[in-house]
């Protein structure tokens, strides 16, 4: 199968502690790494993971609080030094060329590589990237400013050709691509083969969401349904539910609820605010109402 996975870089909230790195998290698409948020700090969790910076290929950033872009300038930086040339896509709302910009036009302009902003919508849902492996689609997140959650998708896959088929009815090799895309086979004395019984079904197609930072928002869950994968902040406990709407985020009992709402396979939970020293109770919280639930960590790898 295509790897597809999400590796956490950071999964804490706006304060720093020495326990989590804020918001960054890297999808990898058979290969191509795609960023989500760049917390401070991003380059120096992917240097010590292990991850070469040369494979990133975009970047995607939910919003314009701090927590989520602060990394971005030493990152754009780091890849001209390592020598980049490809383009650099940033997908991000219209603040972010308040933020880079005046940063671009200061300390790259002998940049050895174009970066390129792309201006996410602030309503709708709204496909913003494909290739032959995956599509990246946004849709609006309830915050404090313009927020959007990402979707990661498989594109729909070829069915699977009956190896035993082949064989008997003698199917040439130019036949066996029109016969994964669907169709019949029809044999040199002119008889056609169904396609039903050449193939199989194509596997499912694999899913990922990311939201954050949100408050409890029903109207994510049609975006998000079926996801195999959901992140989902879930900053504060049930014990600061006044601080959780006041601040425009969740808690990790109302996370669980858009889990269940969403019929996710599984939830990973994160943007933990500092006061928790200890996540367990944010875990268990999560769990009372959606059983397949994970916290977050640093380094963690969720394959799909
Ligand atoms: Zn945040
Ligand atoms: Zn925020």
């Amino acid at each position: 199968m295509t790897p597809f996975k999400v590796q956490i870089l950071g999964c804490g909230s706006a304060l720093p502690t020495t326990m989590h790195n804020p918001s960054s998290q890297l999808v990898d698409v058979n290969g191509k790494l795609f960023m989500i948020d760049c917390g401070e700090g991003t380059q120096l969790q992917m240097r010590k993971l292990g991850v070469r910076m040369g494979r990133l290929h975009s970047i995607f950033i939910s919003h314009l609080h701090g927590d989520h872009v602060f990394g971005l300038p030493g990152l754009i930086s780091s890849l001209g030094l390592l020598g980049r040339t490809a383009e650099l896509t940033i997908y991000a709302h219209q603040e972010i060329e308040q933020f880079l910009t005046p940063f671009l036009n200061f300390f790259c302009k002998n940049l050895s590589y174009n970066v390129r902003l792309v201006l996410l919508k602030r309503k709708g849902y709204n496909l913003i990237y494909e290739n032959k492996s995956i599509t990246i689609s946004s849709f609006p997140l309830k915050h404090r400013i313009a927020t959007s959650g990402f979707l990661f998708k498989e594109t729909e896959k070829l069915r699977h050709i009956k190896r035993e088929m082949i064989d008997y009815y003698d199917i040439p090799i130019r036949e066996i691509n029109n016969i994964k895309n669907g169709a019949d086979f029809i044999t040199a004395k002119g008889e056609v083969v169904p396609n039903d019984r050449l193939t199989s079904p194509p596997s499912p197609q694999r899913s990922y969401a990311y939201c954050s930072d949100t408050a409890y928002d029903e109207s994510i869950v049609p975006h998000i349904k079926g996801v195999d994968l959901l992140y989902h902040e879930a900053t504060f406990s049930e014990s600061e539910i006044e601080r959780t709407a006041k601040t425009g985020h969740s808690t990790a009992r109302q996370a669980a609820e858009i889990a269940k709402l969403a019929e996710v396979k599984k939830l990973v939970i994160g943007h933990f605010s500092s006061r928790y020293k200890n996540l367990n109770p944010l875990l268990e919280e999560a769990k009372a109402v959606f059983d397949n639930t994970e916290l977050a960590e640093e380094g963690k790898i969720f394959e799909l």
